[in-house]
């Protein structure tokens, strides 16, 4: 199968979250399944050097010309190989827009002309299909700021010569970043008003493109069977649950997997003393040791040492820490925090690595070589989100031997089995979790976690449950095959169905299914479809 991927960030080549880790891990292995796959990424810069392992990038004959509004934008494609794999990496550069402090924004603020610049990225994708005649079977792009793709293999790709069955299947990593942005920008993405309507890419009034490859996808993934089934609420859908529920049967959770090549005590080059099952025990104490020198906190190897590598936001939980501080600082036991984001969580944890030095330690700011120590050195891992859609911290702390808190919710639910008798007896135990986002909820699974800790067969138990199952990418990436495969048949029954010129049928194949949505060929809705609200 030809595959063609496009993401507004991927190792090693840039990363501001856990998309950048998805971006480059789920081409390699779909690599290895054998499959030919291109990803597509913009060139930001910044992040050209102090990256080891970096590939590196040669600068390609072709210069984009892009229509983005009434400008027409230019750009220089390099390209390069991801190690260790076949997989091709298209890079767009075009330095007004990407050239630039942050990826996203600055300061905790948003880049006021992000929509510009990524309808642009978007577009440029397609551009880069056609000129490298990758022919892709699928286009699989990801969250909002590749959310026009879906939209313009539909509207556009497939009037185009030999791409007319190309399937688009999109995934969302996180639904409380949509891409909202006010209506006029619709003109930027050059697409026919029409499409401005409350199906397809308008949502309360605005343009958001998150809706918008929701809508155009012919199949639509998320990180997790939990956050798949969640985002269907009102609750977690952030305002898309009813696109989200008329999308349900095209609609699957794949939980990511883990690329242990850089995740992998055994071959970890930034930690300490490198440790197997086998060897965890001995493993983890030298690390743990080298951890609290480095930060300066007592070496105590009898201390539970909890860690948290993480986004400095209210959805990971950081209020839950907050409000338990005191009662957290009064147990005898040692805080690494390693993140950056909402100043007053910021402050809050550097304020109390001021107090409490011989407990806490915060380092703001994104440490790639701490993050490996912090995962290999800790015994505790903590992760008691609000939301998670995946979550990959958890993932790697299971490997690592740490054992880790969170709350159960999306990812973390199904990577986190909580340790009681049931679990422990059945030999599946592998962390601490708890259901309510409460405070108390969390401290009363810290003291389990505490003292669990005393009981050293048990958590050795824990650890090696964690260890020993199979966290590689190799389950998901099968999974998202058969995605691709589904989207490939939909398509192919779409384009029989409009050879009978009459509004395309999208009929679902399963038996077993009720699924149906009809929309034309080019994506837009039947007329009467779009004016009746009963047919939402
Ligand atoms: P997110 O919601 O931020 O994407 P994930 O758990 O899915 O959360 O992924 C976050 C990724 O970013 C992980 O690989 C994590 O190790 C990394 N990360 C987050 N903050 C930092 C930091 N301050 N320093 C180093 N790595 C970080």
């Amino acid at each position: 199968m030809r595959i063609v991927i496009a993401s507004s960030e991927a190792v090693p080549f840039s990363k501001t979250g856990g998309l950048a880790d998805v971006a480059a891990a789920l081409p390699k292995a779909l690599d290895q399944s054998g499959h030919d796959v291109s990803l597509i990424i913009p060139h930001y810069p910044q992040f050209d050097s102090g990256r080891p392992n970096r590939p590196t990038t040669e600068t390609t004959s072709f210069c984009l010309r892009v229509a983005v509004g009434n400008k027409i934008v230019n750009a220089r494609v390099l390209r390069a190989k991801l190690s260790r794999c076949r997989v091709t990496v298209y890079l767009v550069d075009q330095s007004s827009y990407f050239d630039r402090q942050g990826v996203y924004g600055e300061d905790n603020l948003d880049y006021q002309d992000n929509c510009e610049r990524f309808v642009f990225f978007s577009r440029a994708v397609l551009e880069i299909i056609q000129h490298f005649n990758l022919k892709p079977d699928v286009v699989h792009s990801n969250d909002w700021q590749t959310g026009l793709v879906p939209v313009l293999v539909a509207v556009e790709m497939r009037r185009r010569p030999g791409l007319d069955q190309t399937a688009s299947v999109f995934t969302i990593h996180n639904m409380a970043f949509q891409g909202r942005f006010w209506h006029w920008d619709m003109h930027l993405t050059g697409l026919d008003w029409k499409y401005f309507n409350w199906r397809q890419m308008e949502s309360f009034g605005y343009l958001n493109l998150l809706k918008s490859g929701i809508a155009f996808a012919d199949m639509v993934t998320t990180v997790s069977p939990t956050y798949a089934r969640e985002i269907q609420t009102p609750e977690y859908g952030c305002g898309l649950h009813g696109v989200l529920s008329s999308r349900t049967c095209d609609l699957r959770g794949i939980l990511n997997g883990v690329d242990t090549e850089i995740w992998n005590p055994s071959t970890d080059p930034y930690i300490a003393k490198p440790y197997t099952i086998d060897t965890v025990e001995l493993g983890k104490a030298a690390c743990k040791a080298a951890l609290q020198k480095q930060l300066g906190l007592p070496v105590r190897p009898d201390v539970p040492l909890f860690g948290s590598v993480s986004r400095m936001t209210g959805q990971k939980g950081y209020s839950l820490i907050a409000q338990s501080a005191n009662v957290l600082l009064d147990q005898d036991a040692q805080f690494i925090f390693l993140g950056s984001g909402e100043s007053h969580y910021e402050d809050l944890l550097t304020d109390l690595a001021a107090s409490h030095p011989q407990q806490v330690s915060t380092t703001i700011g994104y440490n790639e070589k701490l993050s490996h120590q912090v995962e290999a050195g800790c015994d505790v891992f903590l992760m008691p989100s609000e939301f998670e859609p995946c979550g990959l911290n958890q993932m790697y702390s299971l490997i690592y031997g740490t054992v880790p808190l969170v709350r159960s919710v999306g990812g973390l639910a199904d990577s986190v089995v909580n340790a009681d008798d049931q679990s422990i007896a059945r030999g599946v135990a592998n962390g601490f979790s708890f259901p309510e986002f409460r405070s108390d909820v969390f401290l009363e699974q810290f003291c389990r976690a505490r003292s669990m800790y005393a009981d050293k067969p048990t958590w050795r138990k824990l650890q090696q449950n964690g260890m020993l199952r199979d966290w590689s990418w190799k389950k998901s990436a099968a999974e998202y095959i058969q995605v691709y495969e589904k989207a490939i048949s939909k398509r192919q029954l779409a384009a029989e169905c409009s050879r009978g010129k009459s509004p395309v049928e999208l009929t679902n194949r399963d038996t077993n299914s009720d699924c149906h949505s009809t929309s034309f060929a080019d994506g837009s809705l039947p007329w009467k479809t779009r004016l009746s609200p009963r047919n939402a």
